[in-house]
């Protein structure tokens, strides 16, 4: 197994260089990048302007810095990764390649991928590629190891049935990476593959799912008979979980705001974030001078200053080997519970201001913000899933008990819904 980087992420950049490249990024984002319009929502951008962005980047040497020149990245630092995107806060960035494709998707494509498939990475980093995560099933995606979702060698090419779900933003997607079932003899962790596949391809039908704010962010796939060549499994047949690992540890990295890979923006009491620009809501309804006002703002903020620092504590000691990768899930249930939190305050601090508004009022709205608060607590693994990891994994507490550990896949007992997906 390859590593993720052919060079020192980790090497500490003297003050004097990193000056000269924070001075570089400010004057060549200034005229480069189109500036944030702190209203507009990150995942409502269309894949053509993704794109656009993702070029606009490459061409300055800062779509991958952290990656290797192998690829097309800048083979950089992580300092010098947080100074760009300090320096790019206040500019349009293309999200959606950041995550899942860079952050999440590129790294075990670099770590398991032949030469052949690490060419994914390089297009990704030009602005040709994006990708999408196709983990979750419609039976569940906690248990990410039960996938039902098949595939089955037939001479050069692997036949693919089954349906994934919530998947973001398949539909601007060029490709997806997904966890299939292929040996359904063995316990259910050995008969897993990590599948590249091309959405273009006969069988693959996208659709996206409207959510409860009208965002269409959400799709779910289907796969009927869909022929993908042997070339496109990532890592070892049978051995997908492996990836799956890598994955998800990289998705933990990129969803707690760890992650190298991953155009993360810092936040403040007037983040850029949709409906979260606290002072500015309390300044529309005339509470500055009230205290439990100003105390919900300072605990915001504390959370977030307390974030800050939990990342690059976490990150240091997980890059010296302090700690051991799985400690991710800290940052990923901090991200999780502090997110819900300011999206609960954002809304206590707007009263009934905050769930109505006239078409066309263009300020923040903390109510669509607050109902779909949650989902920072499930994307990238639910809150009760890190605990269970931070648990068992971290702090040695006894694991869950699991019927189906060490038993054939196919003699653990199942619903008879999920039977009929077979
Ligand atoms: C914003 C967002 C983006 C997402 N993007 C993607 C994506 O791009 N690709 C993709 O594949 N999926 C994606 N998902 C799906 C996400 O990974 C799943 O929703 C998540 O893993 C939980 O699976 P589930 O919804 O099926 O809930 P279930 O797994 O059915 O869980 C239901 C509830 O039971 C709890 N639970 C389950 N098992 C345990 C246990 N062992 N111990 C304690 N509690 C447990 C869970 O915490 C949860 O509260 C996304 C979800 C969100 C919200």
């Amino acid at each position: 197994m390859s590593t993720t980087v052919s060079h020192d992420i980790d090497r500490v950049p003297d003050a004097a260089e990193l000056e000269r490249y924070r001075a570089e990024a400010r004057e060549w984002l200034a005229e480069n990048m189109p500036p944030l319009d702190p209203r507009a929502d990150p995942n409502q951008q269309t894949k053509e302007h993704v794109k656009d962005l993702a070029r606009r980047l490459h061409s300055g040497g800062y779509s991958g810095i952290c990656f290797p020149r192998e690829v097309g990245g800048a083979g950089l630092t992580r300092s010098h990764h947080r100074v760009f995107c300090e320096e790019a806060a206040d500019y349009e960035l293309p999200i959606y390649l950041g995550t899942p494709g860079l952050s999440i998707i590129a790294p075990p494509i670099m770590e398991f991928g032949t030469e052949q498939q690490r060419e994914h990475v390089a297009a990704m980093l030009r602005g040709e590629r994006l990708f999408v995560q196709m983990m979750s099933e419609p039976t569940g995606g906690s248990d990410m190891a039960g996938a039902l979702t098949r595939a089955e060698r037939d001479g050069d090419v692997w036949v693919l049935n089954g349906s994934k779900i919530w998947s973001s933003g398949a539909s601007r997607a060029d490709w997806g990476l997904v966890l299939v079932r292929t040996d359904w003899s063995v316990p259910k962790h050995r008969g897993l593959s990590m599948l590249l596949l091309d959405l273009s391809l006969p069988g693959v039908t996208v659709n996206t799912i409207k959510m409860v704010d009208g965002s269409e962010e959400f799709c779910e796939e289907f796969f009927d008979d869909v022929q993908v060549p042997h070339e496109c499994i990532l890592g070892e047949p049978n051995d997908g979980w492996t990836v799956a690992n890598r994955l998800l540890f990289h998705e933990r990295q990129s969803v707690g705001g760890g992650s190298p890979y991953h155009f993360n923006r810092p936040k403040s009491a007037r983040s850029s974030a949709r409906g979260s620009d606290l002072v500015g809501i309390v300044g529309r309804n005339g509470r500055e001078a009230d205290p439990v006002a100003r105390q919900l703002i300072g605990e915001a903020h504390a959370n977030e200053l307390v974030g800050r620092q939990l990342i690059s504590r976490v990150s240091d000691a997980v890059a010296s080997g302090v700690l051991p990768p799985i400690a991710g899930s800290l940052l990923r249930l901090n991200t999780g519970v502090t997110a819900m939190r300011r999206g609960s305050i954002a809304l206590g601090l707007a009263g009934t201001e905050g769930a109505t508004w006239e078409d066309g009022d263009d300020a923040d709205h903390p109510a669509d913000q607050f109902i779909l608060r949650q989902a920072s607590c499930i994307g990238g693994g639910t809150t009760e899933m890190q605990r269970n990891l931070i648990s068992e994994r971290l702090l040695g507490m006894p694991r869950e008990p699991a019927a189906d550990k060490d038993r054939p896949f196919n003699e653990v007992r199942r619903s008879r819904r999920e039977e009929n997906t077979r």
